[in-house]
């Protein structure tokens, strides 16, 4: 049976319609559930008895829980444990622009980045939207606050789920749903051509993020498998597809591993390679996990990279770090779960 908060509301009007209601309760039913906040059929008060029976009779409202919950000054890490007993985080971070969610979109991941706590994990499964969905509105309840932004950028590679991770942007976005802004809202991937492909075709404005980590196929190769099978070659012509056919910038995410993609020479590739293009670098400070091997560069070297490409006239920011203390970083609370 279907959970009802990983259904679009265009899919839900399509619902009423099918059993001979009308299409306006679709919308009736997202206002208890995203507006309301009651999750229980039995309470619309507004809907009549036989349509409360359709709807118990076609869709659980079951929630996955929060099984842990880390506090740190200016994060939250929330492990949840879902409904067959996987387990999955994400993470909120106060920015002085207001709280953003980092949400998982898959139990593990395949695409085996050599740096990446999360890969560790071979993929169990794909999270179902209802499952992306709850993470968002257990933190909200959890806080007492709404969210403003969202990053899939948690356990798992977004576009290796596509189809569940657009109904999810769909629900999060709806302005009858928990209404965060489009803009608000960012896919990051490791670069699976063919779906950046069809994002470029989506009728959203979310944000790409591209985990390019490498300027040549080289150093992308020996730290991201993904690269052997898409490679620079054919990834950077749909990057700027991508940006032509929507007019958007893209963020250029790059981890700095110490001594492995972080030398000047590195800087000056990689400027070359994003040269004219409308994209902006985020350098993120690499979080060390006790189980891998690669090293945080150090402020030096990451200052000389990010010097080098403002001089090269690219965009460019260091990406704040979150939540090293509380082993908040990318897939660590999952992995020491165990
Ligand atoms: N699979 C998607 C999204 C998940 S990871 C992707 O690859 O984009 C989100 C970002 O965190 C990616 O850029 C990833 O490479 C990066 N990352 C993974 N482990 C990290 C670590 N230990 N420290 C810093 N960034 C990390």
């Amino acid at each position: 049976m279907n959970n009802i908060f990983g259904i679009t509301l265009s899919d839900l009007e399509e619902y009423f319609l099918n059993i001979g209601e009308k299409k306006y309760r679709a919308v009736q039913v997202y206002d208890w559930l995203y507006k309301k906040h009651v999750y229980n059929f039995n309470e619309f008060s507004n809907i009549k008895q036989s349509i409360i029976d359709n709807l118990n009779n076609d869709f659980t409202n079951e929630f996955i829980n929060i099984e842990k919950v880390l506090e740190g000054t200016d994060v939250k890490k929330f492990l949840f444990r879902l409904l067959d007993g996987e387990k999955i985080e994400a993470v909120l971070m106060y920015h002085d622009y207001g709280l953003s969610v980092c949400v998982s979109s898959q139990v593990g991941c395949n695409m085996g980045c050599r740096f990446c706590e999360s890969g560790r994990l071979k993929k169990v499964r794909n999270l179902e939207a209802y499952e992306i969905v709850e993470q968002i509105i257990l933190i909200q309840k959890y806080i007492g606050k709404k969210i403003n932004s969202v990053v899939l950028m948690g356990i798992g590679e977004p576009f290796d789920n596509y189809d569940n991770i657009i109904k999810f942007i769909r629900i999060i976005n709806d302005a009858h749903g928990l209404a965060i802004g489009s803009r608000h809202i960012t896919v990051s991937t490791c670069g699976l051509v063919p779906k950046i492909e069809e994002f470029s075709n989506l009728d959203l404005q979310v944000n790409l993020a591209i985990s390019l980590h490498g300027a040549t196929d080289e150093i992308r190769n020996s730290i991201m498998p993904v690269n052997k099978v898409y490679s620079l070659g054919v990834l950077m012509p749909a990057i700027r597809d991508y940006i032509a056919k929507t007019n958007r910038r893209v963020t250029i995410e790059y981890v700095m591993l110490n001594m492995v993609n972080d030398n000047v020479s590195d800087a000056e590739a990689l400027a070359k390679l994003l040269k004219g293009m409308n994209v902006y670098v985020n350098l993120i400070p690499y979080n060390e996990t006790k189980n891998i091997g690669f090293k945080k560069s150090s402020k030096d070297r990451i200052d000389k990279f990010y010097n080098t490409l403002v001089k090269n006239k690219i965009n460019v920011t260091i990406r704040r770090e979150f939540g090293g203390s509380i082993k908040a970083a990318c897939g660590q609370l999952r992995s020491e779960s165990d």
